[in-house]
């Protein structure tokens, strides 16, 4: 059977910019082996899981987008080893379904159960774990990836040089075929949190570094709205895996029960935005009052601790046409007065929107465009279409790159290449080992032109905001 193809217009989660391609849909590993193997016209091509990314990383402008999503089967699963091999088109979502009624669970996991293991690998994610367990890559021993040299098998011992430039890597060494990740054992699907409100940005981060190993988990949501004495003011969650003598008796009989219903979803795009400045500012001061000041040992089940957003199917929609992008940033420990700086522009502008998350960092790992180092990172999603909102994110990009930090690039569109340089110096390193792997610049997507990261070939079609 052959891979159907069509062409599509596709975006990332922000909704922009939007551009048209290819879309190819193998249905076996050996199909997608073929089809970057074959890939002799000169349309270049790129990986696309479900999409989660923000901005421009998994389309291709003209060129072919191989959607990943089919290949999603389960190759192995060893309980007593908790470790699993599986396609890369495979979800966290299915994941989940399948590892948590056993007692495992993904060793990290980002803020939506909607990403493929491929996609998570290439934008070498981290989770509310990072300053102890770090990024995803951590955790994977063994990776195949097609690329135009063949079809490699890698892993930190192994070809660690394609595993570091492909963890990270944004989709541009190959095509990740499947992977080998290592679990975590878990008595209970319920999760043991402990909540508190801080003030101002100074107490919310003082309070992050408290106790950090007494947590696994750790993240503050922080008022993006709130300026002056409450700048930065927050609510700290921190929280471990339940155990089983955690719960109470009655729900002691299954442990494991995982629901992953959906509450509602949102049925149809708005003709403009539902989420105004105005409105966002008023869900903030509410959801901040009405959290508790001081709350230990709530027993939340899993999916409402790390998921809390995919409650609502389609949110991005409420972002209406224009969509939205969402600033995440790291800077190094010692340059938080960045990250009050940036709290403050943004305040200032009126432009962040909904609530920011604020975490500490643990040590960076080996990705050579792997977006983690230890510190600081903030993220905001700001609606689009603002005047002198790309003035604005320039001028946050500059402040960021003198102190160190850089953006993530799983949530940028917008970044320019210069500035790119500064904020990843292990940069020429991964483009030396992208271009030994792809000489011919088969894998490319707007991301990669747009930062100059792919070599050009084929058409260049322009891409639109929408
Ligand atoms: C609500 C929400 C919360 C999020 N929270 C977090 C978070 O807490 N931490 C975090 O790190 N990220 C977070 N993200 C970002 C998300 O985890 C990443 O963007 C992830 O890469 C999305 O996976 P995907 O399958 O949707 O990939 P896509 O968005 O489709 O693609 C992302 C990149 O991966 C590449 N890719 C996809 N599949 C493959 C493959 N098989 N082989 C090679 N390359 C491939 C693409 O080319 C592209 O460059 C969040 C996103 C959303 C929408």
């Amino acid at each position: 059977m052959s891979a159907s193809s069509q062409r599509e217009l596709l975006a990332g989660w922000g909704r922009a910019p939007v551009s048209g391609a290819t879309v190819v849909r193998p249905e076996s590993l050996s199909e997608l082996e073929d089809l970057v193997r074959l890939a002799r016209d000169p349309l270049p091509m790129v990986a696309r899981g479900l999409g989660r990314s923000y901005g421009d990383a998994a389309q291709c402008a003209g060129g072919q987008v191989v959607d990943c999503t089919g290949l999603n089967r389960v190759l192995d699963l060893d309980i007593a080893g908790a470790r699993v091999r599986a396609e890369a088109g495979v979800s966290i979502d299915e994941l989940l379904r399948l590892l948590v009624p056993k007692g495992l669970f993904p060793s990290v996991t980002p803020g939506t159960r909607f990403v493929t293991l491929g996609g998570a690998i290439a934008s070498d994610i981290h989770g509310k774990n990072h300053h102890l367990d770090g990024t995803i890559s951590r955790h994977v021993d063994y990776l195949r990836i097609a690329t135009p040299k063949g079809v490699i098998e890698c892993g930190p011992e192994r070809r660690s040089d394609v595993f570091s430039a492909t963890c990270g890597g944004m989709g541009l060494t190959g095509v990740i075929l499947e992977a080998d990740l290592r679990l975590l054992a878990i008595e209970t699907s319920t999760m043991r949190v402990d909540t508190e409100r801080t003030g101002d940005l100074d107490a919310c981060m003082t309070r992050l570094s408290d106790d950090q190993d007494a947590y696994r988990y750790s993240v503050a949501w922080v008022d993006g709205l709130a300026g002056g004495r409450h700048l930065g003011r927050s609510v700290l969650t921190r929280a471990n895996h339940a155990v089983l003598s955690d719960l109470p008796a009655g729900a002691q009989h299954d442990p494991l029960r995982l629901d992953l219903s959906r509450s509602m979803r949102v049925p149809v795009a708005p003709p403009t935005s539902l989420l105004t400045t105005g409105t966002v500012a008023a869900f903030n001061e509410m959801w901040y009052r009405r959290a508790p000041r001081h709350r230990t040992g709530e027993l939340v089940p899993l999916s409402r601790f790390f998921y809390p957003l995919d409650g609502i199917g389609r949110w991005n929609l409420l972002y209406g046409p224009r969509g939205f992008t969402q600033y995440q940033f790291v800077v190094p420990l010692g340059a938080e007065a960045t990250v009050r700086s940036v709290l403050e522009r943004l305040s200032k502008a009126r432009a962040a929107s909904f609530l920011a998350v604020l975490k500490r960092f643990g040590p960076e790992g080996s990705g050579h465009l792997s977006f983690p180092m230890e510190g600081w990172t903030l993220a905001l999603d700001v609606p689009l279409g603002s005047q002198g909102l790309a003035a604005l994110f320039d001028g946050l990009d500059e402040l960021v790159a003198s102190a160190g930090g850089r953006v993530y690039l799983a949530k940028d569109g917008r970044v320019k290449p210069e500035t790119l340089a500064s904020m990843y110096p292990r940069l020429a390193n991964w483009l030396e080992i992208r271009n030994s792997l792809d000489p011919e610049g088969v894998f490319s997507s707007d991301l990669a032109r747009r930062l100059g990261l792919a070599r050009a070939r084929g058409p260049v079609m322009s891409t639109m905001a929408v």
